[in-house]
């Protein structure tokens, strides 16, 4: 298949806009990562996207709108908390679950009774969905591989494969939207993002953390979220988590022999490391890690190493999504060095 590079112009959303009303499917950019989108609403056309992608077609996919009343006609019901964190936090990179209506496909929802929604706030994807439809769309890369950041990770899994791609630039957050249920009592999250759980906590009050968030699933145990149970964010080298101390972390890495590995790491410890480094950005400053993350487990396979050891992020505010996807890119391969934070 020809796959077509459009700009974020009008005329060339219109193309797409016609590419998506004719059953297409189109990367499209989001603040969080590029999407693979498809009319939410056409069945054959989003079952496309697994084929692309070879995503799994037990996990399901998300909603984008583009305008807060277009959630109506998708969900059965929408709660007042939902309605609170929605007036709150769209557009922005927060998705809801919430019952499904009987419009929602079995290839978006997965065969499950809910559906999750969410608004973007990329202008392009906006206009786009205005003069479409809603949008299904997961990340716009090879399922299991490092979610799309820029137009050329797209272009990298994609090209061939779907198709149209929109160039909308580098996406802001970096990591996928924060993913909250609130088709049950207590809301519950069950992927963090750039929206944090601090932030729902203050708007809506109790929000429980599923245990996936940051341990693997149990033998025989049911994802939540049916995206948690599979391999993820994984470039081809090995990722290997080093949690401890500065010293402790410094000392590990300098007496590595292997010619092949490369160190994840913070601004700071550059010059201290006496493996090459690639930076996600300064130790405090969680939401340049989460911008830099994907794009720094891709370089790393362009560079050719084989062993990646990363360093672990603190578990607050967006540092927790950044911490769940580093976990998930090394198989929960974790050492545990001095001054490790088990918790
Ligand atoms: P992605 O599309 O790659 O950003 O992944 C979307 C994530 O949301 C996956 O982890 C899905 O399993 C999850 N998800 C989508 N719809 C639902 C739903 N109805 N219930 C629970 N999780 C969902
Ligand atoms: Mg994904």
């Amino acid at each position: 298949m020809k796959t077509i590079l459009l700009s974020s112009d009008d005329e060339d959303i219109k193309k797409a806009a016609q590419i998506i009303g004719n059953g297409g499917i189109v990367a499209i950019p989001t603040e969080t990562v590029y999407g693979l989108a498809a009319d939410a609403l056409n069945g054959n056309a989003v079952r496309k996207i697994f084929e692309a992608k070879g995503r799994p077609m037990d996990n399901p996919l998300i909603v984008h709108i583009s305008d807060i009343p277009q959630i109506y006609p998708l969900v059965s019901e929408f709660p007042e908390k939902a309605k609170i964190l929605a007036e709150k936090f769209w557009p922005g990179p927060l998705t809801i679950i919430l019952p499904k209506s009987e419009v929602i496909p079995d290839e978006v929802s997965a065969g499950l009774d809910t559906v999750a929604i969410r608004f973007p706030s990329h202008k392009t994807t906006q206009k786009l969905i205005s003069l479409s439809s809603p949008l299904a769309a997961p990340s716009a890369n090879l399922s299991g591989s490092p979610s799309p950041t820029t137009l050329s990770h797209v272009c990298d899994d994609m090209d061939g494969r779907i198709d149209a791609i929109i160039d909308g630039g580098d996406c802001a957050v970096g990591v996928e939207s924060t993913v909250v249920t609130l088709a049950e009592d207590i809301p519950r999250l069950l992927r963090p993002g750039g929206i944090t759980v601090e932030q729902l906590r203050s708007a809506i009050g109790e929000v429980e953390i599923d245990s996936a968030v940051t341990n693997p699933l149990e033998e025989g145990e049911k994802a939540a979220s049916p995206g948690m149970k599979y391999k993820h964010y994984s470039p081809n080298a090995d990722v290997i988590l080093l949690d401890g101390e500065n010293n402790a972390v410094y000392e590990y890495l300098n007496t590595l022999t292997d010619k092949n590995a490369a160190a994840i790491c913070y601004d700071e410890d550059i010059g201290r490391i006496s493996i090459p480094c690639i930076s996600i950005g300064s130790e405090n400053d969680y939401s340049e890690q989460a911008h830099l993350l994907f794009a720094s487990l891709r370089d790393a396979d362009k560079m050719g190493y084989k062993t990646v050891y990363a360093r672990c992020p603190r578990k607050n505010g967006v540092g927790l999504a950044v911490y769940n996807r580093i976990i998930r890119a090394a198989g929960f391969n974790i050492i545990y060095l001095e001054g490790a934070d088990k918790g």
